[in-house]
């Protein structure tokens, strides 16, 4: 099964790819996580990252694609895989479908999850991720079971500087010029599934489970 997830930040996007990731067994990749992974380790890719994830804009596609292209041909994604966060533009869902018709494959399906704007902004600045792990909470539709401690970890949560208000706005419109095109692109390649991102995230799931066993 081979999986994107489309949608706005803060759509829930990861939260579903790790979940379906965990009921097919097949790898979540997210390079948000990716990255934030490369920072906290210092490396120079983290570095490069920073500058451009700070000001919520998107990290150039050169820094991006041999990433994802090198991480999907390792043997655990043999049986698929979920791609999360990637592709973000029209360059980018071009170099996988390269990548992949090199080696007779395609994406299967790509997942939209519907969140309009009006929505985002709120649900942002109740997200909060962990300083050790990355999982990421909200305070309200998804909570910790102790207040601002990871379930997984143990670690801190905080609010992630690109969560705040003043960075959501400027990922929206990113969003909308760069990302939601990818919507058509793979409409036209007709594996475009969308489900509704403002129910409760149990019942998005199911929906998500119901297009992709239908
Ligand atoms: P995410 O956790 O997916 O919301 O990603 C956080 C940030 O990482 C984004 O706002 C971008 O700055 C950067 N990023 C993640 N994935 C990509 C991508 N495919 N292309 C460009 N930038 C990305």
């Amino acid at each position: 099964m081979k999986i994107v997830m489309l949608g706005a930040p803060g759509a829930g996007k990861g939260t579903q790819a790790k979940m379906i990731a965990e009921k097919y067994t097949i790898p979540h990749i997210s390079t948000g996580d990716i990255f934030r992974a490369n920072i906290k380790n210092g490396t120079p890719l983290g570095a490069k990252a920073k500058e451009y994830m700070d000001k919520g804009l998107l990290v150039p596609d050169e820094l991006v694609c041999d990433l994802v292209v090198d991480r999907i041909k390792q043997d655990d994604c043999k049986n698929g895989y979920i791609l999360d966060g990637f592709p973000r533009t029209i360059p980018q869902a071009e170099a996988l479908t390269d990548a992949l018709s090199k080696i007779n494959d395609k994406v299967e399906f790509a997942i939209n999850v519907e969140v309009p704007d009006e929505n985002i902004v709120n649900r942002m600045s109740g997200r909060r991720a962990c300083v050790g792990c990355g999982a990421t909470y909200h305070i309200k539709y998804n909570a910790p079971k102790v207040e601002d401690v990871c379930d997984t970890c143990g670690e801190k949560l905080i609010l992630r500087d690109d969560d705040k208000p003043e960075t959501v706005q400027k990922r929206l419109d990113v969003y909308h010029e760069q990302t939601q095109p990818l919507i058509d692109y793979y409409k036209n390649q007709g594996v475009l599934a969308e489900v509704d991102g403002t129910v409760d995230m149990d019942l998005v799931f199911d929906n998500i489970v119901k297009l992709l066993e239908a």
